[in-house]
């Protein structure tokens, strides 16, 4: 999508500090990171937010969550632990709306969100 600016960083039109990508998705640092480990995973076909996930959509879904838990392995915070959130308009504070799987960890994270 022309105005998206995930769309922008999957075709490398805008810089991000990339830790993960094959045909479906890509995996980046967080510009303000909110943890020692704060990486976006997002699809690189656009789907605005969670409320426009289809049931065709079950697959990359499925692969976004368990890239998460991929990730937060290779970073060592599999045991200690750590949280995936989907931000979803306005009262769940979604900014981007290009839908993207927040992994945050390596810190102790309070609940409940603020
Ligand atoms: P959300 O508020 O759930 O829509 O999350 C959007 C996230 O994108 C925020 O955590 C921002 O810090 C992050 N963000 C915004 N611009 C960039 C960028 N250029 N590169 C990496 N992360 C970004
Ligand atoms: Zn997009």
């Amino acid at each position: 999508m022309a105005d998206c600016l995930f769309c922008k960083i999957i075709a490398r039109q805008i810089p991000a500090s990339i830790v993960y990508e094959d045909d479906r998705l890509l995996a980046f640092n967080d510009i303000n990171p909110q943890g020692p480990t704060h990486v976006l995973i997002v699809p690189k076909r656009h789907i605005a937010s969670l409320n426009d996930v289809a049931a065709g959509d079950d697959h990359i879904v499925g692969e976004m969550v368990r890239r998460a838990a991929a990730i937060a392995k290779e970073r060592g915070i599999s045991a200690s632990g750590f949280r995936v959130v989907f931000n979803t308009n306005r009262d769940g504070g979604q900014t981007v709306f290009h839908i993207h799987l927040h992994l945050i960890g390596g810190r102790s994270l309070s609940w409940p969100p603020g």
